[in-house]
């Protein structure tokens, strides 16, 4: 049946009444979904057969001489078409019977296939897709131009019966930004991915058209965990055996039921992979841009190597900033740019670096020994106090971009937020950058993850990047991002960037944010409508049209989609942002406390959200059987699933607490041995509630993501044991009834 033509939008499903015609139309529908969304596509009136009953009725045509990344675009289409067919095309640098499949230089010879990359324009990794008669060309500028044509045509297969089909078409197709990316943060998660993690996270940006992996290689934040700073030092050098960072995380699985301790160094670290991820990365049309970062953000070196760290009136050494003004300063620093550019870089001929230079201001947590102390990253020695802190910084930016360019790096990125919130960005500062010989190599990236989106200057005259965020705190509840994300990409095209990146860690669960993030840095076309890449995004995943998906991610997105508001409020039941504060050794009985009194009515809320995600579950799991990868549909009934059985928990602790309450207050001995048996009974009824969401995080979420995300979950499930074991003991004991009454007595 021919039901239009795969126009996508064109034919309504609605106007279908016939159920059969009507569900033949959706699949048809479905097929025509691409991420990110071609430029230019023409649906033609005709398919084209790739393999029938197990046999290919296909060729893979390739030149003798053809580039590596034309070699891999062949390789996806092939394994594209064995995968649903289950027969793999052969190849040849000749036509054979049935459909000839043309790649790269070779598709020239096709006709059509020129015409159809004309229309695609001048840029590198512009492509023209011809599937047409007996023949399919994919033809691009560069050979990356192919390897995306072949990342189209993968998505355009399709079964019909014990065929592989893909419908005729002509499409033009482009980027809309240069550069398409994730900038992957040196944090816990990250540095547990081993060098598998980071090719299959490079796969999956590949296959979204991104072409740029930022990887935070050094970085420190304030005390958190254990008393200690968290500090990041993600690449070994040889010469500075003192620059490690061992971690130890505690938690409790509930799979083991057991406590579990993991000491560990980085694994890039530990197995000093960097260099396979850059070149596996280049391979696949993928940058590598290692992030080393300061003179904000750097705790270890300034620790470590007190002669270069910034100085305090008295001259003592602080654990926090540079003394700019020290040559010893630079001869560090830049020994241990030039290692890793000589070892990673250099070998795998690219050119990019990424020298950080965000929030550099005071913080707490700096001194372990003394956490509430307020730390200045600006050095007080007399040299640097000659200087204003601008021409300070100033000079370090000249010189350090100038040590780079010497070096071979020729793109250099810079956090925006420092230089703009000093008033740093001025004509003069870039007519400095000039005169020095760099201003063509620096690149801003300009970055906000809350409302409203970050607006770039057009005027400055320097490079541009947008960086939004996609999904950062895997091991705090889920965060939709989408509205972060499409705003600040509309605004940063309209500005001229070159680039949009966003600011990371990788978790499978935020799929739908790294999809948005896919679909508008290549197409900037349908940015203003992201219900239509909402709908469009939950089709794709649910492989069908239906009710079910359009419902899951609505109820879904009642509830997360609003966490970027009231993020706040939600987070408090987690761990986290107690982490910082001083009061992290109180959590949560702090938090049970404001909510005994819950002056916020946040109760509510949280009863709202609750709500949702138990219908998202329900939808998503009407979806799971028919969904094309039932793995991902499991990533978010998980993320539904957190959220419940926390909000949960925290219910079941609080109606423990109040039938206590009320149990200690009976006259009678057996009243209130009763009483204190129903809030027993209660209150494990919520530690079985915690501990079936946690040993299902086991299941589904990625093993470098669980330390992390068990450790805080583990701080809650500590509480409820206590308190369980309390109420128990007290209703088996009077001898036990002190401790309760004292437990119940600090909460109040
Ligand atoms: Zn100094």
């Amino acid at each position: 049946m021919r039901l239009g033509r795969r126009g996508g939008r064109q034919a309504s499903v609605t106007a279908v009444h016939n159920p059969g015609a009507r569900r033949q139309l959706e699949e048809a529908l479905v097929r025509a979904l691409i991420f990110p969304q071609p430029q230019n596509v023409q649906w033609l009136s005709e398919e084209l057969v790739l393999a029938e009953s197990g046999q290919a009725l296909c060729r893979i045509v390739l030149a003798e001489n053809a580039e590596p990344l034309e070699r891999l675009a062949a390789a996806v289409v092939a394994d594209a078409i064995a995968k649903l067919g289950e027969a793999r095309p052969e190849m040849g640098t000749d036509a054979g019977g049935g459909v000839s499949i043309y790649v790269g230089g070779c598709a020239r010879q096709r006709e059509g296939a020129e015409c159809a990359l004309r229309d695609a324009g001048q840029h590198p990794e512009a492509y023209g897709l011809l599937a047409q008669g007996d023949s399919i060309a994919l033809l691009g500028n560069t050979p990356a131009g192919t390897f995306y044509a072949a990342q189209t045509l993968r998505q355009m297969l399709y079964k019909e019966g014990d065929s592989v089909r893909v419908d005729g078409a002509v499409i033009s197709d482009w980027p809309d930004f240069r550069y398409r990316g994730l900038y992957i943060e040196s944090k816990w998660g990250p540095d547990l991915m081993s060098l598998q993690d980071w090719k299959d996270c490079i796969d999956y940006m590949a296959a979204l058209k991104f072409n740029s992996l930022g990887i935070g290689v050094y970085a420190c934040w304030c005390v958190q965990y254990e008393g200690k700073r968290t500090e990041f030092s993600m690449l070994p050098y040889p010469e500075h055996p003192e620059l490690q960072t061992p971690k130890t995380i505690k938690y409790y699985s509930a799979k083991q039921q057991q406590w579990q301790s993991l000491t560990y160094l980085p694994r890039m670290f530990e197995e000093d992979f960097f260099g396979e991820v850059v070149a596996y990365a280049k391979s696949r049309n993928v940058i590598v841009r290692p992030q080393f970062n300061g003179p904000g953000h750097t705790t270890l070196i300034p620790h470590t190597h007190p002669e270069v760290a910034a100085k305090d009136e008295a001259g003592r050494p602080q654990v926090y900033g540079y003394c700019l003004s020290n040559p010893k300063t630079y001869e560090l620093i830049f020994e241990l740019w030039d290692s890793i550019i000589d070892r990673y870089l250099a070998p795998n001929g690219i050119d990019w670096f990424h020298m950080g230079l965000d929030e550099i201001y005071n913080i707490t947590g700096a001194d372990e020994e003394n956490p509430e102390r307020v730390v200045d990253p600006w050095c007080k020695c007399p040299a640097c106090r000659e200087k204003s802190r601008n021409e300070l910084l100033q000079d370090y930016v000249i010189r350090a971009t100038q040590h780079l360019v010497g070096k071979g790096i020729n793109n250099i990125t810079i956090w925006n937020d420092h230089l703009a919130s000093v008033g740093m960005l001025t004509p003069e500062f870039v007519a400095s950058l000039e005169q020095a010989g760099v201003r063509d190599k620096v690149v801003l990236q300009w970055w906000r993850y809350d409302e409203p989106a970050l607006e770039i200057p057009q005027d400055l005259g320097l490079r541009a990047w947008t960086t939004p965020m996609p999904g950062y705190w895997f091991w705090l509840f889920y965060e939709d991002l989408t509205s972060n994300i499409y705003p600040h990409l509309a605004l940063a095209h309209r500005a001229g960037a070159e680039g949009a990146d966003a600011y990371a860690t990788f978790d499978p669960a935020f799929d739908r944010n790294y999809y948005c993030l896919a679909e508008y840095s290549w197409n900037q076309a349908t940015v203003e409508d992201i219900y239509e890449f909402k709908s469009k995004y939950a089709r794709k995943l649910t492989g069908a049209s239906g009710f079910e998906a359009v419902e899951a991610f609505e109820k879904f997105d009642q509830a997360y989609g609003s966490v970027p508001w009231v993020r706040g409020a939600l987070d408090m039941l987690l761990f986290y942002w107690h982490s910082y504060s001083r009061a992290r050794s109180q959590y949560p009985g702090n938090v049970v406390k404001s909510l005994l009194h819950d002056s916020m009515r946040l109760r509510n809320t949280y009863h709202g959200m609750r709500t949702h995600l138990s219908r998202a579950s329900h939808f998503f799991e009407a979806c799971r059987a028919k969904a094309p990868d039932p793995g991902l549909i499991d990533q978010y009934l998980w993320e539904c699933e957190r959220l419940v059985a926390v909000v949960d928990t925290y219910e079941a602790i609080l109606a423990a607490i109040r039938k206590s309450q009320e149990a200690l207050a009976a006259a009678e001995p057996e009243a209130r041995a009763q009483g204190l048996r129903a809030a027993a009974q209660v209150v494990s009824e919520g530690l079985s509630r915690l501990d079936a969401m946690m040993a299902r995080a086991e299941d589904v979420k990625k093993a470098y993501l669980l330390p992390q995300i068990l450790r805080d979950l583990s701080r809650l499930r500590g509480f409820v044991t206590e308190l369980a074991a309390a109420v128990h003991a007290a209703a088996d004991s009077q001898a036990a009834v002190g401790r309760l009454e004292k437990l119940l007595a600090d909460l109040s």
